[in-house]
């Protein structure tokens, strides 16, 4: 099967790497010298536009910042749409926003192209392994035709409604994931401040009630080490949270906790800047109360 992808970013190499050796696959990316490297390594072969990693593709996946990129990669004659045929399908593995997505299906369709949203959780490790859940929101034969192309880096695959349903999925997730950042920050601060061994506490954490997805995998592995790698970008999971309470708003639903957190999180963009790991919003935490949560 021939496929492209576009978008070889933190999160859109690994996955593209699962699918090298399961398809002839042609890459592209906006700094080209990212595709040139991945064509070499993974015998991928590198497009020199969007046109040109479409041209031919049964099916076109897309993992950029948000939907705005994806959707502006579609124009021109050298974008997506110029090389798409009819009977193509695009998965979109950013996590990215409802209305956009509804806007590009309707726009893919009116030419026979095929779209589904398809953001994804589990980081880079998961996508390494292939191992990520993937959300999908699609028509019930598209997400069909899709699935067999996102077995190739997700484990559990699940459609969650029409287009748009993946990425309101994804965003809920991830507002849920930057609460718990927070609150996990502030909450361990004040515990160290009081004299509690860090890494006591998160043991015990990790046996009750309180315990997360941050607690038992991101803390241990980056808080208490002080290591602070940079894997996924705390700027993205502001949009991410922008793009949750923008749910809200369109659903009716007040949401003074989520609210709280897009604006704790803004302020930690405009701090930390574009290219901070979201775990650092803990760091922010820790510097603003002077303490340390090492063990
Ligand atoms: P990165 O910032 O690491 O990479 C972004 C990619 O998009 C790069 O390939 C970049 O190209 C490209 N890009 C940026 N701006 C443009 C533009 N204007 N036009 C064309 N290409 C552009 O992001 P991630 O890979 O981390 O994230 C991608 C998506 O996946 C995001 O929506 C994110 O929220 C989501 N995601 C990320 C996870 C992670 O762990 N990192 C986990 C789950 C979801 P260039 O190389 O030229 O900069």
């Amino acid at each position: 099967m021939k496929a492209g992808f576009l978008g070889l970013g933190a999160i859109g190499e690994p996955i593209a790497a699962r699918l090298a050796p399961r398809a002839d696959l042609a890459v592209w990316n906006r700094t080209g010298a990212r595709a040139d490297a991945f064509a070499a390594k993974y015998q991928a072969r590198f497009a020199a536009t969007p046109r040109e990693a479409a041209t031919g593709a049964a099916v076109v996946l897309t993992c950029l910042p948000t939907s705005a990129e994806v959707e502006k990669l579609l124009d021109g004659p050298d974008g997506l749409e110029a090389g798409l045929a009819s009977g193509a399908l695009v998965l979109d593995c950013t996590s990215g926003d409802p209305a956009t997505s509804r806007r590009i299906a309707s726009r893919l369709s009116r030419r026979g192209v095929g779209f589904a949203d398809c953001p994804v959780s589990g980081g880079v490790s998961g996508a390494e392994a292939g191992t990520l859940t993937v959300m999908v929101g699609a028509e019930e034969d598209i997400f069909v035709r899709a699935r067999p192309v996102l077995e190739a880096f997700g484990r559990r695959i699940e459609h969650m409604g029409p287009v748009g349903a993946g990425h309101a999925m994804k965003a809920v997730n991830n507002a849920l994931l930057a609460v718990n950042l927070e609150a996990f920050g502030e909450g361990f601060a004040a515990l160290v401040k009081a004299g509690v061994p860090a890494r006591k506490a998160v043991e015990v954490l990790n046996v009750s009630s309180g315990r997360s997805f941050v607690s038992e995998a991101l803390v241990p592995e980056r808080v208490l080490t002080g290591r602070w790698p940079r894997t996924f970008r705390l700027a993205l999971l502001e949009k991410d949270v922008g793009i949750a309470l923008g749910l809200l708003d369109e659903t009716g639903v007040r949401g003074p906790v989520l609210h709280l957190v897009g604006q704790l999180f803004r302020q930690a963009r405009a701090a930390l800047g574009e290219d901070a790991d979201h775990v650092e919003a803990i760091r922010l935490i820790e510097q603003e109360a002077g303490a340390e949560i090492r063990g």
